[in-house]
């Protein structure tokens, strides 16, 4: 290898996102320096995404893109969920690739780095050891004021349309302990919210002698001072029982939002997803929430064109979005992937009728949005302020239910808000965010 310079790109879900702070902490503390452009890399890492094929095939047309400088000193590495799905394919697809690395294998970086350093031409780390830690050294954080943590990697679920547990392995837990421990270092270093991570939160266990579920985890990180909010993604409706919503009503610490993706509407969908509820037990949970002290945003995940869902499964989906009245979600077309039980199912949907059930829903959630987002008209919020919109002469907050509040600062003086917290009152809203002006 060349100059020791890298250049990371990342696609997917905040688990990647934070996994590739992870591995740029760790090329930081051995004397590389990261770079703004592949062009400009010695080592130029992707790391990727499988959960569809779109995610999948984009990193294919990036590494050909740059095949022709491969043989002039760049070194080329696949990491994350294809790297872990494709394993040594990915040197029959893509011959000038010399690194490909799972995201269980990031502690074993140093060692690989050493490899490609020493001129060795491939290099894989592929295990899915359970015992592997999965916590780095070093991590280089991108947000100065919220942080990720994860406290639980892979799932034990087997969700019919889902790659995740080949991609990522068996559930483990980390210790509370080191939870809390790395939650005040962070304190310490001036961080003030906190993001808990795990593909299912909800099934946490500290395997240590302390045995702590969820919601006690969730509970504790809140109670480390100098932490203003503390935030988890994603949950598992199966595994989210009444306590998680008992600790965000006796701790304003702990943010008024939770994600619980649902996926579908109707039962019969649900079960060949092999989501493990049904509905009735889905709508049990949003009680607990719509029950709550706290006014706690719900938001969800929705697959459309799911193999065999009907127009009647479909239209239950839309239902059910009119009775919860999310206040956000994501919408995905159902995407086949490797090795999941949905591969081999017949009545697969045309890619259009996807299209149009996938805008349905976005659409119904649009209007829906609209009307939930103009409930706070007047409300003043606490937000954390996040950055500045030069353009509009706006700051960008955002409130402990997750929403985006853009706002106007009459008193700023020049003053940088980033970072700090302030209150604001509402007096506009669009679908996907909410406009103020500050509170003296
Ligand atoms: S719970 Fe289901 S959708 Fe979520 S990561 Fe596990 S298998 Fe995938």
């Amino acid at each position: 290898m060349t100059a020791k310079t890298f250049y990371i790109e990342t696609f997917g879900c905040q688990m990647n996102a934070h996994d590739s702070e992870k591995v740029i902490g760790t090329l930081v503390s051995r004397g590389y320096s990261q770079v703004e452009t592949p062009e400009a890399a010695g080592l130029v890492l992707y790391n990727t995404c499988s959960i569809r094929d779109k995610a999948e095939q984009k990193v294919f047309n990036r590494l050909q893109q740059f095949k022709r400088d491969a043989g002039k000193g760049k070194v080329f590495g696949v990491l994350g969920c294809v790297a872990q799905q494709e394993g040594e394919k990915i040197f029959e697809r893509a011959p000038h690739v010399s690194l490909v690395a799972g995201s269980a294998s990031y502690t074993k970086l140093p060692q690989m780095l050493v490899q490609l350093e020493a001129g060795e031409r491939r290099v894989t780390g592929l295990s899915l050891d359970t015992d592997e830690t999965f916590e780095t050294p070093f991590t280089r954080r991108d947000n100065p004021h919220r942080a990720y943590i994860t406290i639980i990697e892979g799932c034990d679920k087997s969700c019919a349309y889902c790659v995740v547990p080949f991609t990522r392995g068996p559930e483990r837990s980390r210790t509370g302990e080191s939870v809390i421990a790395e939650a005040r270092r962070l304190a310490d270093a001036g961080y003030t919210e906190i993001q808990l991570l795990g593909q299912n939160v909800n099934s946490y266990r500290d395997p240590s002698a302390a045995g702590w579920d969820f919601a006690t985890l969730l509970a504790r990180v809140g109670e480390v001072p100098g932490i203003r909010r503390v935030r988890f993604t994603t949950s598992h409706p199966r595994d989210f029982v009444k306590a998680i919503v008992d600790a965000i009503d006796s701790n304003p610490v702990l943010c008024d939002h939770v994600h619980l993706p649902v996926q579908s509407g109707s039962n019969r969908v649900l079960n060949a997803m092999d989501r493990l509820y049904t509905l009735d037990e889905y709508m049990r949970r949003i009680e607990w929430l719509k029950n709550a002290r706290r006014n706690i945003a719900i938001t969800t995940d929705i697959i459309v064109g799911f193999p065999g869902e009907t127009e009647a499964d479909f239209n239950a989906t839309l239902a059910l979005l009119d009775e919860v009245q999310y206040d956000s979600l994501f919408s995905f077309k159902y995407s086949p992937r490797p090795n999941t039980a949905a591969l081999a199912m017949s009545d697969q949907i045309p890619e259009e009728e996807k299209t149009r059930r996938v805008m349905m829903v976005q659409e119904r959630q649009r209007a829906i949005q609209i009307r939930r987002n103009s409930e706070a008209i007047g409300a003043v919020q606490e937000v954390l302020v996040e950055g500045r919109n030069q353009a509009m002469g706006q700051w960008i907050g955002r409130t402990s239910q997750n929403r985006t509040l853009n706002f106007v600062h009459e008193n700023g003086n020049g003053t940088d808000f980033r970072g700090q917290y302030l209150h604001v009152r509402v007096t506009r809203a669009g679908p996907n965010s909410l406009v103020g002006e500050s509170v003296m």
